[in-house]
């Protein structure tokens, strides 16, 4: 099912950062967050000097955090009890539960431009996994996994990242290899995963 969202650039500004939703755009001096920081709308002005609730800022953490990986809340929730359920530290667990998703991948290998545009190539069956075709975005990849892109003209001339220490990426090929797991301090985002642990816990 689609998400039905606001405008990506909206999405920043109404949690207070950058949310790296837009591709190259993110990291150039077009981003609209390096101008307006503050919320979206007629009042965001405003906005931005309301102190939020402790409700309110493990709200805004765990938003954040779904919107980055462009996810629906039922999907997300459901890869929180996941970690819930794995041995070790929850906060940690997820979000390299969450790294380990197809979409993801494809986005850190680069052969795509956004997690979005990602999650649109392996739904559109552009993707293959051990060589065999995978249209599941929340398919978890693991280590020796051999990912490929079967239309290379698919693939961004300029990749938007580097692709992480954990993937071996071949542009060229359209090939990346799952080299270990993600750790959460792969992950270059600043978020507080403990206020999201205790979002789902209240
Ligand atoms: Fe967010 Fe990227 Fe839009 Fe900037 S360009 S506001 S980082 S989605």
């Amino acid at each position: 099912m689609a998400i039905k969202s606001e405008p990506v650039c909206r999405s920043c500004r109404r949690v207070g950062m950058k949310l790296y939703l837009k591709g190259q755009k993110c990291y150039t001096e077009k981003c609209p967050f390096e101008k307006k920081t503050f919320p979206p709308g007629q009042h965001g002005r405003k906005k931005k000097i309301i102190r939020l609730s402790d409700y309110g800022v493990r709200l805004s953490e765990k938003q954040k955090l779904k919107k980055f990986y462009f996810m629906r809340e039922e999907q997300f929730r459901k890869f929180f009890d996941m970690a819930l359920r794995a041995t070790g530290n929850t906060g940690n667990r997820f979000i390299e539960l969450l790294e380990r998703r197809l979409d993801n991948v494809v986005f850190r290998a680069g052969f795509g431009l956004s997690r979005r545009h990602a999650r649109q190539l392996v739904s559109h069956g552009h993707i293959k996994v051990n060589g065999r075709k995978v249209d599941i975005p929340s398919y978890l990849v693991d280590v020796g996994d051999e990912i490929e892109i079967v239309s290379k003209e698919l693939i961004p001339s300029t990749p938007v990242l580097k692709a992480p220490s954990w993937i071996e990426s071949d542009l060229k090929e359209g090939k990346a290899k799952i080299i270990r797991l993600p750790e959460r301090k792969d992950l270059d985002l600043r978020i507080d995963e403990t206020l999201i642990i205790e979002f789902y816990s209240r």
